[in-house]
């Protein structure tokens, strides 16, 4: 016996968006419940150019983040714990910016990657789309199971000197 397997695709804000999302679609929640078993969502964020690729670091004061004035703005509007989880401690980071050149068209920035969602339907999250549980509901009970957000993706890529921070806060809040 073949197992059938179905790839689609569908424009949400998030992963969990998809499934109130099926459901407004018309199809039976037992049905979507029962069928899908997981949904990736993805921004693309530019990739640091390799060529120019600079890093910085930036300290953490009773002052705020202290170190390049913008990226120190950028740091101001993520949650500590992100910051602690994926990019390595509240008190220092480093970071890293392409500076420009010619490979780059001095925009520091050269190719895209996915910031990635992974939304495992679980049986925890079966039972809240038979229960046309919203979005939100089902983000927090996919967070409990393991989920890591688009913005944690992004900000792991971050932490590795593949993307920027200013990238991956465009992508995953606009
Ligand atoms: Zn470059």
């Amino acid at each position: 016996m073949y197992k059938r397997q179905v790839l689609s695709t569908l424009h949400t804000n998030d992963a969990a968006g998809t499934l109130p999302r099926l459901h407004e679609m018309g199809i039976e929640s037992f049905l979507v419940a029962s069928t899908v078993n997981v949904i990736i969502a993805q921004r693309l964020v530019r990739k640091i150019c390799d060529r120019c690729k600079v890093s910085f670091e930036l300290t953490n004061t009773t002052k705020g983040w202290q170190g390049e004035e913008k990226i120190a703005t950028q740091l101001a509007t993520i949650s500590p714990v992100i910051i602690n989880k994926y990019l390595g401690s509240n008190k220092s980071v480093r970071v890293y910016q392409g500076k420009g050149c010619p490979v780059c068209h001095n925009t520091g920035y050269l190719g895209r990657v996915g910031a990635f969602e992974v939304l495992e339907v679980t049986p925890k999250i079966e039972e809240l789309i038979v229960a046309n549980a919203d979005s939100e509901k089902i983000t927090q009970q996919a967070l409990k199971d393991g989920m890591t957000t688009m913005l944690e993706d992004g900000m792991n890529k971050v932490q590795r000197g593949i993307t920027t921070i200013e990238e991956v806060l465009r992508a995953t809040r606009e």
